[in-house]
């Protein structure tokens, strides 16, 4: 238990469907701290970086394709036991299997099998950090050092 920091990706589907706001403000609401934020519209050099446990397995085309076909809204939380916090948040991998509540329940509905079948990745709004060393890593692709910022937020004042 301890203060984490982890990597939070709105993703293609998510931008255009105009969900960030209510994305980001899941996160805020229960005491997230937002030390880090930007758009990108990655390349697929970046993509393999960032789903780098993911190359040559049979959806990785799919999802280089997904995660590259438009701006995606990074950021990095900060927060005790974050990790684990945001991933309880965005809800499993899978739309389908998701209960609402969830980011990925409220937001999608779509299977494996019916990804698979097209050939395409799931698609399923965001993405989070799974563990402490993927964060760091994950982090460590998508911000420089002087990109994440050090102040107080509200809920650290009253703790
Ligand atoms: P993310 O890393 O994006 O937060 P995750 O950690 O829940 O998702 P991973 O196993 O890391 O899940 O898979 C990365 C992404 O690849 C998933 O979010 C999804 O978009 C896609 N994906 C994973 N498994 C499949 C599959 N069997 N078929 C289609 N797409 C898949
Ligand atoms: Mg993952």
């Amino acid at each position: 238990m301890g203060v984490e920091r982890t990597l939070v990706l709105i993703k293609p589907d998510g931008v255009i469907r105009g969900l960030c706001g209510n994305i980001i403000s899941r996160f805020e609401n229960i005491g997230l701290k937002i030390v880090a934020m930007k758009m990108i519209w990655v390349s697929k050099e970046m993509a393999e970086r960032h789903y780098e446990e993911h190359v040559g397995k049979p959806f990785f085309v799919g999802l280089q394709k997904f995660i590259t076909e438009g701006p995606v809204v990074a950021m990095v939380l900060e927060g005790i036991d974050a990790i684990e916090v945001v991933r309880k948040i965005v809800g499993p991998t899978e739309p389908k299997s998701a209960s609402p509540g969830t980011i990925r329940g409220d937001f999608a509905h779509l299977s494996y099998s019916m990804a698979d079948e097209r050939g395409i990745a799931v698609k399923n709004i965001i993405h989070a950090s799974a563990n402490k060393k993927d964060a760091e890593r994950e982090i460590g692709i998508w911000f420089s050092i002087d990109e994440i910022y050090k102040y107080e937020n509200i809920y650290e004042k009253t703790l």
